[in-house]
């Protein structure tokens, strides 16, 4: 069968018209980049991958992203996919840091380079480079804006009672955050200034398989029922907003930010919509930012340097040993956020509009 001229354009035009409604069509000249990111249900994730997107395409590559809902066989499996179709490179915001091995060993052997993409990779020596935040010192920050509310709002208290959590486990982020957090907070309790009445501390206690804020929730549930009789908590160190709003749903059950009950500093990571706002009404005490247009910024130019022959930019070769190896890292630095300055450092960049924080 023939195929008139015409119709031969008809269709060019219909091909044209599905990929500038943003459709997946073909890829573009220097190759598609292949995107694991862990969950939508965090909104972080959803801006790091739209970020990585956007910046991706204005660079000139196509974009495979995918999110695994949390879920570690989903997430091998799209990268397995991704190995198939044949991306130039993979960027990796891990589950489980653990668990990829073998599908990395196939990526490196078919020449596909790995970044791993603000979670560390471990235990795989087929990891190029690691694009992240200082993680260490987003802990510090953490334990310092909780001390400097225990200061702030119970300036007539002493000790101060305090709970710790902990991220997931399987995350080496998680383990950053809590041993930046206590290079602070230790030397207050070993002088007396703060007492964890629970007694639990060490991340094989204080750690939330998954970051999930109804496990946070229960635990802090129970931790009050157990240990708040006849005490009062004045703070909870909480490493990221979804475990923060789960606490304070906690509290609130049982009466703090009512009558003489005053709410306890509770800190967070992400600066997601529904702890500013919560910050904003006096509840959640404070977020850290991550810029996450930045950290896609540095993950483009990371490929973009690797596909072009040439090498990447890297500010840190000591602190990420995976197990294996150390990997090469970029670390940016994060900006701790409260009720005095997340309109200047959240609107003011640009980040979010004033309505979406309303
Ligand atoms: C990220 C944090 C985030 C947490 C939960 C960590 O790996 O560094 O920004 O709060 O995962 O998603």
């Amino acid at each position: 069968m023939q195929i008139s001229r015409r119709a031969l354009l008809a269709l060019g035009g219909a091909a044209v018209a599905t990929s500038v409604a943003g459709l997946p069509a073909f890829a573009q000249d220097k190759g598609t980049v292949g995107i694991a990111m862990p969950t939508k249900s965090s909104s972080r994730w959803i801006a790091d991958g739209n970020a990585m997107v956007e910046q991706f395409k204005a660079a000139g590559y196509a974009t495979d992203l995918q999110y695994a809902e949390d879920d570690i066989p989903n997430q091998l499996a799209q990268i397995e996919n991704m190995i198939t179709k044949g991306v130039k490179v993979l960027v990796i915001a891990a589950i489980d840091g653990t668990t990829l091995s073998n599908a990395l060993d196939n990526a490196a052997a078919s020449g596909i380079k790995v970044i791993a993409y603000d979670r560390l990779i471990r235990e795989s020596g087929s990891v190029d480079y690691y694009a992240t935040f200082d993680n260490f010192k987003v802990g510090v920050q953490q334990a310092n804006s909780l001390v400097a509310g225990l200061k702030e709002r119970f300036a007539d208290t002493k000790p101060w009672n305090i709970e710790l959590f902990g991220g997931s486990p399987d995350d080496n982020n998680a383990f950053f955050f809590y041993d930046g957090a206590m290079s602070v907070l230790q030397p207050m309790i070993d002088a007396g200034d703060i007492v964890v009445p629970s007694g639990q501390m060490g991340m094989d206690v204080v750690g939330t398989l998954r970051w999930d804020g109804a496990v946070a929730q229960s635990r802090m549930d129970n931790l009050l029922s157990a240990n708040y009789g006849d005490k009062v908590l004045h703070g909870a160190l909480s490493p990221y907003d979804g475990l923060s709003i789960g606490i304070l749903s906690s509290v609130k059950g049982v009466g703090y930010g009512s009558g003489d009950l005053k709410m306890p500093i509770v800190t967070g990571q992400d600066c997601e919509v529904p702890s500013i706002k919560s910050i904003i009404a006096g509840e959640q005490y404070s977020s850290i930012f991550k810029d996450t247009r930045q950290l896609a910024a540095v993950t483009v130019k990371m490929v973009d340097a690797i596909l072009s022959g040439g090498t990447p930019e890297i500010n840190d070769e000591k602190t990420y040993d995976n197990g294996v190896k150390v990997v090469p890292s970029y670390l940016l630095e994060s900006q701790p956020v409260d009720k005095s300055n997340y309109e200047a450092v959240l609107v003011g960049s640009g980040y979010y509009t004033a309505d979406q924080l309303k």
